[in-house]
């Protein structure tokens, strides 16, 4: 965790140099992004296809980089959807999320959507309505909140508790009915997105064999049981941002390969992580304002801050610092506990507490890894007005200089 490519400490470096403010910026590992999303790909069992979830990061370079090797894209708005729609390669979508407005489901039937996900009665009845004044056989899945075993619960449950997505599994019979009866659309698949933040992939393996177990129910509720082919299982795919211990992809992947061999009438399996795709590639680099103790507590006063990376802050936990000094630290440098914080007039904006770092100074730079996953799309940028951080994507070849936007 606390190596930095070259590539992105040269970017910080360039910009650090290239006069102005201290700087405050996300830089994107493009290649380091190709090179995971191929791996990713590439452990997929015969019948598992992946989409991206692109609220982790719908930036169009992020999308241009992922789009030749994921089947498709999940989105949940319609700004999303122009997203994808921006995108240079052309890429089914599916579209889920709580309160889809008519004009979303429109625009999402207008670009040929592959499949809405239905989250409640309410919204099968709409969409029939929209689908039929469209003139289009509409295929959808119905998002299922199912009865879980608390102990396959963690700690950002979507399902298996009280939820506003997706349609209660005690509901299920009846929206399959409704689904059934509407003249415009078409059952294809059920959809069970549970949580978010799956570290343990044995849990994880055990959540997709109970889902696994439940499908042949599911599908026996339909009149046509045989048109129902898929089976989204949703993201959630972890990362841990406290340790380099991440999430064993290759193993889940074997596991849900062995499984579907064993079962006849398999479903097409499709997941569709955000976080575990993106978080990796991204950096958010600060350079250090000012120094100061108060009430025994060292604090780092940085360009930045929470408004640019609310991650931190919205999980609890104290990102991981990676220290770039503008001199040589000695090696026998002492060590001081930091708290690194931004500009911000709140004592919430906090990127990291008691930060183990040695020969600080001001005007050096942290970088701060895992970044590219839910980083600046979910910060709340605007608050004090300060501008908006660069974001540089560096290209996964090395002809062309890095693409910059600025907002
Ligand atoms: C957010 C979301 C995802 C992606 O979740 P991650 O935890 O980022 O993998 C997938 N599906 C749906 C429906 C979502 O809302």
């Amino acid at each position: 965790m606390d190596r930095l490519p070259a590539a992105v400490r040269d970017a910080i470096e360039a910009q650090r140099m290239s006069g102005g403010d201290p700087l405050a910026m996300f830089i994107y590992d493009l290649d380091a992004l190709r090179q995971h999303i191929e791996r990713v790909m590439a452990a997929l069992p015969a019948g598992v296809e992946l989409y991206y979830a692109i609220k982790a990061n719908s930036e169009a370079p992020i999308l241009a980089t992922l789009a030749p090797w994921v089947d498709g894209f999940e989105i949940s708005s319609g700004g999303e959807i122009e997203r994808v729609h921006d995108c240079p390669t052309p890429k089914r979508f599916v579209f889920s999320g709580p309160g889809k407005l008519d004009s979303d489901l429109r625009a999402a039937m207008r670009h040929d959507v592959e499949a809405i996900h239905v989250e409640s009665l309410n919204e099968i009845e709409r969409l029939q309505r929209l689908a039929r004044e469209a003139g289009r056989m509409q295929a959808v899945f119905i998002r299922i909140n199912p009865q879980l075993p608390p102990s396959l619960s963690t700690r950002l449950a979507m399902a298996g508790t009280p939820t506003p997505f997706g349609i209660d599994e005690s509901d299920l019979a009846q929206a399959v009915r409704q689904v059934d009866a509407a003249s415009h659309l078409r059952l294809q698949g059920f959809h069970v997105h549970a949580m978010s933040h799956q570290q343990q992939v044995e849990r994880h393996e055990r959540l997709l064999d109970a889902y696994l177990q439940r499908w042949p129910q599911w599908k026996a509720l339909s009149a046509q049981p045989q048109s129902i082919t898929h089976l989204n299982v949703g993201g959630g795919i972890g990362v841990d941002y406290l340790s380099d211990d991440q999430f064993d992809w290759q193993r889940l992947c074997r596991h849900l390969g062995r499984r579907l061999a064993e079962i006849d009438d398999a479903p097409l399996v499709r997941f569709e992580p955000g976080r575990f795709i993106t978080a990796f590639c991204g950096y958010y680099a600060i350079e250090v304002l000012d120094m100061k103790a108060s009430h025994g507590t060292h604090f780092l006063v940085c360009r930045g801050g929470t408004h640019q990376f609310r991650l931190p802050v919205a999980q609890g936990h104290d990102h991981p610092v990676i220290h770039l000094p503008q001199r040589p630290v000695a090696a026998d440098a002492p060590r001081r506990r930091w708290t690194v914080v931004g500009q911000l007039c709140t004592p919430k904006d906090v990127l990291s507490r008691d930060r183990p770092l040695a020969g600080i100074a001001v005007g050096d730079v942290l970088a701060l890894p895992l970044a590219g996953a839910y980083g600046y799309n979910i910060s709340h940028a605007d608050f004090l007005c300060h501008p908006r951080p660069t974001q540089l994507f560096l290209p996964a070849g090395t002809s062309q200089g890095p693409s910059v936007r600025s907002h």
